[in-house]
């Protein structure tokens, strides 16, 4: 079976991040994509971060999208932060006959030179990697693959495609200023972020 992951702060989860997973659902056509809400992000500052559980709750609200979509509450349990190579090496155990596909925008992807241990991380998930804003280059992203991160070409996969250009940090901003994210983010987590009062402040 194929398992796909797509881990995040997803504070809050929005449309860039759907786009994101129907680019791979379509493209790797996964049995499951699960769904990773962190802790504390390792790789970036926390900034306005909302609950586990609302996050997590906000994370459940896209698995509607389609059946395949799970939730994991593996590194909120754990706690603090944790490391995407362990968590693939908890997964493999979890699913020891699986193939795993780690799935990232473009912006995390050109970064994981800086991840911890990247080669524990290559040595169990095919890395799939797609647009994340319009300046985005596939050559660039390639070339990097292959130069920087030294993978094969069976170790990734990068897609060209419309990105949907569209940040947390820039939804917790118009909440904050009172502006409408009512097309940035799926009407079950503006819902959600409505009723929690969240990023008002
Ligand atoms: P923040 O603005 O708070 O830093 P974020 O929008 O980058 O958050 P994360 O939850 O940190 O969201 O992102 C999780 C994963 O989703 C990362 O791999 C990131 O590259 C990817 N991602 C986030 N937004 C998009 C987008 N608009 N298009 C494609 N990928 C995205």
């Amino acid at each position: 079976m194929k398992t796909a992951i797509l881990g995040g702060t997803f504070n809050p989860v929005h449309n860039g991040h759907l786009n994101l997973m129907r680019i791979f659902l379509e493209k790797i056509n996964p049995d499951r994509l699960i769904l990773l809400p962190c802790c504390i992000p390792p790789h970036k500052q926390a900034e306005n971060l909302a609950g586990t559980r609302q996050r997590l709750e906000m994370c459940c609200a896209l698995s509607g999208v389609d059946s395949r979509i799970t939730v994991s509450d593996y590194e909120i349990i754990n706690g603090g932060k944790n490391y995407t190579a362990d968590t693939l090496e908890f997964f493999k155990r979890l699913y020891p006959q699986d193939k795993l596909y780690l799935i990232v925008g473009s912006d995390m992807f050109m970064s994981l030179n800086e991840w911890r241990d990247p080669q524990r991380i290559f040595k169990n998930a095919v890395i799939c990697a797609t647009y994340r804003n319009h300046i985005d280059d596939i050559e660039k992203m390639r070339a990097y693959a292959r130069n920087v991160l030294g993978l094969g070409e069976d170790s990734y996969i990068l897609c060209e495609s419309e990105p949907f250009e569209v940040s947390s940090t820039q939804i917790r901003d118009m909440v904050r200023a009172g502006e409408d994210i009512s097309a940035l983010v799926p009407k079950s987590v503006l819902d959600i972020i409505e009723k929690e009062g969240l990023y008002r402040d």
